[in-house]
């Protein structure tokens, strides 16, 4: 051990190596024009072409959510595999599969921090877990973020993105459903914001549930958000549904929801509306009741 090995031998190793990522590029699978992989980056994924949402994971989301320093909080556990579920494979080995992939516990991920200075707490769905299902992990973590809001006297802001309740847990996974409105009810009896941004895609279970309890219902351009699939409605039906339907804009346009924001804007705007909900506003300048000093 000397300064050589330690110091100088990988300084000149590095000069020589040349480490080549292996997806530079992106294709746009909206657009099909290829993005440099930086550029995509520093457009928080969303391609600079055609504006399409590309999919980001729960902590990149807290990330560009939360001002810097924000605290993942440790979520209670659950019981892994209530029902001990097994279809071609045990559930127990999709789950531990889905905690490897992902590095989390369950599909859902809470921190508190502030928002352009505003103190909140955030929970975020990780859609690559499970697709991001509703079981009584995620049910563990959105009843511990109302909590923590409470607790902090701070709005609750979620980012739900889910295919719905999670069906290897039968009736606990569908248990969530009130639990998860229980948990919105809290914060609202609080007298604190609860702020919902429904993120592409949000269907079945949980939009059946908390996602559409938000003082403000929030959605990213494009997000598909519904109960059932379009083409179960359709073959149920029997009707060709109209286009854009279950779309984000068409939810807008149809007053289900209250704004189609932009990922750039997205934090600017949460800090507004968490400015007009938390903070008095002072509308115009009291008239003065007195010229005269009490000394005159
Ligand atoms: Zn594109």
């Amino acid at each position: 051990m000397n300064w050589i090995s330690d110091w100088a031998l990988p300084k000149i190793q590095g000069l020589f190596r040349r480490e080549v990522p292996e997806n530079l590029w992106h294709k746009c699978s909206s657009c099909e024009q290829m993005v440099f992989h930086k550029d995509l980056e520093r457009n928080l994924h969303v391609c600079p072409h055609c504006g399409f949402h590309n999919r980001i994971g729960a902590e990149a989301r807290i990330d560009i959510t939360l001002d810097e320093g924000w605290q993942k909080i440790e979520l209670p556990k659950a019981p892994a595999d209530p029902l001990r579920f097994r279809d071609q494979r045990k559930y127990g080995d999709r789950l531990r599969e889905a905690q490897l992939k992902t590095g989390m516990d369950d599909a859902i991920m809470v921190a508190h921090g502030a928002i352009e200075g505003r103190a909140a707490v955030v929970a975020a769905f990780e859609f690559s877990f499970q697709g991001g299902s509703m079981g009584a992990g995620v049910g563990e973590g959105l009843v511990a973020a109302a909590r923590l809001a409470v607790l902090q006297d701070a709005p609750l802001i979620v980012f739900p993105a889910s295919g719905g309740a999670r069906m290897q847990e039968g009736a606990v996974s569908l248990m969530q459903m009130p639990r998860s409105v229980i948990a919105t009810r809290m914060v609202k009896e609080a007298g604190l914001p609860v702020i919902i941004v429904l993120l592409d895609p949000t269907t079945g279970g949980v939009t059946a549930s908390f996602a559409m309890l938000g003082d403000i219902q929030i959605a990213e351009p494009g997000a598909l958000i519904g109960f059932a699939g379009a083409r179960v409605i359709e073959q149920t039906v029997r009707e060709k549904l109209p286009e854009g339907f279950q779309r984000a804009e068409y939810l807008l346009e149809h007053g289900i929801l209250d704004m189609v924001v932009h990922r750039q804007e997205m934090k600017p705007t949460l800090a507004r509306l968490l400015s007009l909900l938390r903070e008095p506003q002072i509308l115009a300048e009291p008239a003065p009741l007195a010229l005269a000093s009490p000394n005159a």
